[in-house]
């Protein structure tokens, strides 16, 4: 099959990866516009057992990531200087700069070509003439999708929270996330170690706290340093970093078709995932498995194509629904600062819906307990 693949991001490698691997015959290239050795943010997180989901499908690609990655049983919520550490959340990252890199080295040793620094703009391009099958891998921005909403039934939610993706140099020992009460509202940090000396670190605000903190006028140098004022206490001097970093605010994309013709959308492309669940990373890479097997299981592209979106998305959807939950519990956050610490965490918890009090009670005793201190209704539940 001659493939052609639209973005060099974690979707189209892993895709690009599974096939060549299983069929070294066919004629496999990825196009990315960006150069080899450059990329956006800073790390990137992945939920639960992290990679464990590639294991089945691609265990050499398992192992051979793995060791990179940083990670932790707990996760920590600060409110304010109130620090409750939660058991039984396990959470791995990886700087997402490396994991490209891997995921270079892997695809080129299989022998898929990666033809950096090359843009393409056009489905009716040279690069993509004659191919079997094309992949719109390219990002939460895809102008695949966008030049044809109507034929995948697109939807685009954009949100009203103000995020910016920076970095520091300090090592956090846990996946964290920090809660400050500041006179212009509360400002959240997400922030976790994903090398042995740098982390991510996320900042989230609601819009009437960006606003009133008057980021719109503010330069990026002024925005650092009021961040770094407000996360002073957790980042004990150390700096904040930036890494084209710029306030935006995130789009919950979804599309009732993933495909026409011979066209295919995967990973951000076809659907975005709040970063709060970690899984943005993770889906992209399901998204890859599901289609490679689909492809397994149907010769035809017209066929595979249809069994990707028929296998795919019932479990995707459960992880989008939780995704646009979470992230509704974020545009609320100054209201939910007003709680006392305990109940605070545990509503951070349960906001998904996935998680009840038995749940909490399994992966985190400790927690159960004091809130059913606060709630003794529930002690006997
Ligand atoms: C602030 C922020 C924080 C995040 N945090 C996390 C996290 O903690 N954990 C997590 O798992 N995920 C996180 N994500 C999401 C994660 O980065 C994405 O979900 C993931 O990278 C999606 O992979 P992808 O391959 O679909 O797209 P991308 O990684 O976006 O890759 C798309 C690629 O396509 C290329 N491209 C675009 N247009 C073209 C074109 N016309 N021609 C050629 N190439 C093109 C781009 O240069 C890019 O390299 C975060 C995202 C943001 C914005």
């Amino acid at each position: 099959m001659k493939i052609r693949i639209l973005g060099g991001g974690p979707a189209g490698l892993t895709f690009a990866a599974l096939m060549k691997k299983h069929d070294p015959s066919h004629d496999i290239v990825v196009y990315e516009r960006g150069p080899r050795d450059a990329t956006w943010g800073f790390g990137v997180v992945f939920s639960d057992r992290a990679l464990e989901f590639l294991r089945a499908d691609d265990d050499a690609l398992y192992q051979y990531l793995m060791p990179h990655m940083e990670s932790w049983p707990n996760l920590t919520i600060v409110h304010n200087d109130t620090r409750i550490p939660i058991t039984g959340n396990g959470f791995a990252a990886i700087g997402r700069l490396e994991m490209l890199k891997l995921l270079y080295a892997h695809v080129e040793a299989l022998g898929v070509r990666i033809a950096f620094d090359t843009e393409i703009t056009s489905l009716s391009q040279p690069e993509l003439e004659g191919a079997d099958l094309v992949v719109a891998a390219n990002g939460a921005f895809s102008w695949v999708r966008a030049e044809n909403e109507q034929k995948f039934g697109t939807t685009i939610d954009w949100r009203p929270n103000k995020f910016i993706w920076y970095g520091t140099t300090k090592p956090f020992d846990s996946l964290s996330l920090t809660f400050r009460q500041t006179p212009q509202g509360v400002f959240c940090a997400h922030h976790y170690r994903y090398s042995p000396g740098m982390s991510t670190f996320l900042v989230e605000v609601e819009d009437q706290t960006w606003q009133r903190a008057g980021f719109e006028q503010m330069s990026p140098d002024d925005t650092i340093r009021l961040c770094e004022k407000v996360f002073a206490k957790d980042l004990d001097g150390h700096r904040i970093l930036s890494n084209n970093s710029y306030w935006r605010n995130f789009p919950a994309i979804w599309n009732e078709r993933w495909s026409f013709d011979n066209v295919v959308l995967m990973g951000d492309a076809l659907r975005t995932a709040h970063f709060s669940i970690g899984s943005g990373t993770r889906l992209a890479m399901e998204d890859a498995i599901a289609l490679f097997k689909a492809f397994k299981e149907q010769p035809t592209v017209a066929g595979a194509l249809a069994r990707f979106q028929a296998i795919r998305q019932p479990p995707m959807k459960k992880i989008w629904d939780a995704a646009n939950v979470s992230l509704r519990w974020y545009e609320q956050m100054d209201e939910r600062m007003t709680l006392d610490p305990v109940d605070f965490a545990y509503s951070y918890m349960t906001r998904t819906g996935r998680v009840d009090h038995a749940e909490v009670r399994r992966r985190d005793p400790g927690l159960a307990a004091a809130y059913e201190r606060l709630h003794p209704e529930l002690a006997s539940a």
